[in-house]
């Protein structure tokens, strides 16, 4: 595909064991250079565990992350703070990963400390064009987080995961908490700065909206598995998973002409720490079989780039 680099998770990957809960359990995606991978699902399906234990921020139990075509599974720490400045994470909640008592040009001077050799001056000149690039101004570096809105705090938290020219930054929900208006503003300057700096992305979210806005390609979790993953307008136009379906079905459509069936799930998510046999779905899925009871599907590709883990189409 011409795509030189990738950054690969494979395996029975991330059984990453929280007491005994499996929060991420078979999980198996690439992410294209310069792509924005959406991961969609609902709270508790292992989303952020995955993007944490790319960035081995949580140790993942077994299988494989590679980065770049390097294996990055099992480097030493030393080695893993070098590719930090290559990928970098932005939480939900900006407020709380920037230190109150910190001005913003000490917040965002911290990983160019941590990174890089400039000088206190070319420092200070960086965080001052990193402002503007996020949309503020060189004046704000002197005041304090609690002094700016959601939205800006966010800009505040792009500043510094761009500080050091990151290759991937994992998103874990970065809009959630902000107001609709202001949602559709970062996610703007998210697919602006991508272009503009080759970034790449893992797009974390429960919104499907918000995950529909921004990617390229969305992949589907559910109770710690990756269901379905293809490209974006495949996936909202024509999805293959019950659990998509379902979850698509919930969307009110704005164009009042489409009726859309709401495909209402019975009973609730099954508890992590004892996932269902099989298809870890069938217990709420309309469509459920026999064999679904007893065998996992495997995650395969039924159509080109369009991968689904469903007895239904293997
Ligand atoms: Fe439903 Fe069976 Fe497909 Fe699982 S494998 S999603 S239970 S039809
Ligand atoms: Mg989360």
């Amino acid at each position: 595909s011409g795509l030189k680099k990738h950054f690969t998770i494979t395996g029975g990957v991330f059984s990453r064991k929280i007491g005994s809960v499996q929060a991420v359990n078979d999980l198996s995606f690439t992410v294209m250079e310069g792509e924005i991978l959406g991961i969609v699902g609902e709270s508790g399906c292992g989303k952020s565990t995955t993007g944490k234990a790319i960035l081995r921020l949580i140790e993942p139990t077994a299988g494989k992350i590679t980065f770049e075509d390097h294996d990055i599974t099992d480097i030493s720490d030393e080695e893993m703070r070098k590719l930090r400045r290559d990928m970098q994470i932005i939480f939900q909640d900006p407020y709380a990963s920037l230190n109150p008592r910190h001005t913003v040009e000490k917040i965002i001077s911290e990983p160019l400390l941590i990174h890089s050799e400039l000088s206190a001056e070319k420092r200070k000149e960086r965080v001052h064009e990193l402002l503007e690039v996020v949309g503020l101004s060189a004046y704000h570096a002197s005041r304090y987080p609690h002094q700016f809105s959601g939205g800006q705090r966010q800009r505040i938290g792009i500043a510094r995961a761009l500080a050091n020219n990151p290759k991937l930054i994992i998103c874990d929900e970065p809009v959630s908490a902000l107001d609709v208006s202001v949602q559709s503003q970062i996610l703007n300057l998210m697919s602006r700065l991508r272009d503009e700096f080759n970034l790449t992305y893992i797009f974390i979210a429960h919104d499907l909206s918000v995950v529909k806005h921004i990617s390229d390609r969305v992949g589907v979790m559910y109770l710690g598995n990756m269901v379905e993953l293809t490209n974006k307008d495949t996936l909202y136009e024509k999805p293959k998973h019950p659990y998509t379906q379902a979850l698509l079905s919930a969307v009110p459509s704005l164009d009042p002409d489409v009726k859309k069936d709401r495909i209402i799930l019975q009973g609730d998510v099954p508890n992590p720490a004892s996932p269902p046999s099989g298809c870890v779905f069938h217990t709420r899925c309309p469509k459920a079989m026999d064999i679904c009871k007893q065998i996992k599907p495997d995650f395969l590709e039924a159509e080109d780039h369009h991968f689904v883990a469903c007895h239904l189409y293997d």
